[in-house]
Protein backbone atom coordinates (compact mmCIF):
# COMPACT_ATOMS: atom_id res chain seq x y z
CA UNK A 1 0.00 0.00 0.00
CA UNK A 2 1.24 3.48 -0.90
CA UNK A 3 1.27 5.84 2.44
CA UNK A 4 0.75 9.13 1.66
CA UNK A 5 3.30 11.67 2.08
CA UNK A 6 4.24 13.86 4.55
CA UNK A 7 3.26 17.02 2.67
CA UNK A 8 -0.29 15.57 2.04
CA UNK A 9 -0.96 14.26 5.51
CA UNK A 10 -0.74 17.73 7.14
CA UNK A 11 -2.51 19.21 4.90
CA UNK A 12 -5.31 16.63 5.50
CA UNK A 13 -4.50 17.65 9.52
CA UNK A 14 -5.15 20.97 8.63
CA UNK A 15 -8.31 20.50 7.03
CA UNK A 16 -9.95 18.87 10.03
CA UNK A 17 -11.98 20.85 12.58
CA UNK A 18 -11.19 21.26 16.23
CA UNK A 19 -12.98 18.56 18.08
CA UNK A 20 -13.88 20.81 20.88
CA UNK A 21 -14.63 24.19 19.08
CA UNK A 22 -15.11 23.09 15.64
CA UNK A 23 -12.45 25.88 14.18
CA UNK A 24 -10.22 25.00 11.87
CA UNK A 25 -7.30 27.08 13.25
CA UNK A 26 -3.98 25.58 14.91
CA UNK A 27 -1.31 27.49 16.50
CA UNK A 28 0.80 24.18 16.48
CA UNK A 29 0.76 20.88 14.60
CA UNK A 30 3.72 18.57 14.70
CA UNK A 31 3.14 15.64 12.64
CA UNK A 32 5.42 12.24 12.16
CA UNK A 33 5.21 8.89 11.21
CA UNK A 34 3.45 6.55 13.45
CA UNK A 35 5.51 4.00 15.35
CA UNK A 36 4.92 0.40 16.74
CA UNK A 37 5.34 2.25 20.11
CA UNK A 38 2.29 4.30 19.34
CA UNK A 39 -0.04 1.64 19.38
CA UNK A 40 -2.14 2.78 17.31
CA UNK A 41 -3.31 -0.06 14.97
CA UNK A 42 -3.91 0.96 10.81
CA UNK A 43 -1.78 4.22 11.85
CA UNK A 44 0.68 5.74 9.42
CA UNK A 45 0.80 9.37 10.16
CA UNK A 46 0.39 10.84 14.13
CA UNK A 47 -0.54 14.32 14.39
CA UNK A 48 -0.59 16.88 17.61
CA UNK A 49 -2.21 19.97 17.47
CA UNK A 50 -3.00 22.90 19.36
CA UNK A 51 -5.97 24.39 18.39
CA UNK A 52 -5.69 28.73 17.69
CA UNK A 53 -9.17 28.96 19.19
CA UNK A 54 -9.80 27.06 22.00
CA UNK A 55 -6.50 25.93 23.12
CA UNK A 56 -7.60 22.17 23.11
CA UNK A 57 -4.66 19.71 22.76
CA UNK A 58 -5.32 17.19 19.97
CA UNK A 59 -4.29 14.23 18.59
CA UNK A 60 -5.09 13.20 14.95
CA UNK A 61 -4.14 9.42 13.58
CA UNK A 62 -4.31 8.81 9.83
CA UNK A 63 -4.36 6.01 8.00
CA UNK A 64 -1.66 5.58 4.99
CA UNK A 65 -4.39 6.33 2.34
CA UNK A 66 -5.09 9.53 4.40
CA UNK A 67 -8.55 8.49 6.31
CA UNK A 68 -8.92 9.63 10.17
CA UNK A 69 -8.63 6.40 12.17
CA UNK A 70 -9.18 9.33 15.04
CA UNK A 71 -8.95 13.04 16.43
CA UNK A 72 -9.67 13.95 19.72
ZN1 LIG B 1 -10.74 24.24 19.38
Amino acid sequence: MTVITQERAERIARAQACPRCSEYTYKRLKLRAAEPTDHVAGAAWIAELICGVCSAHLQLALEGDGDVLFFN
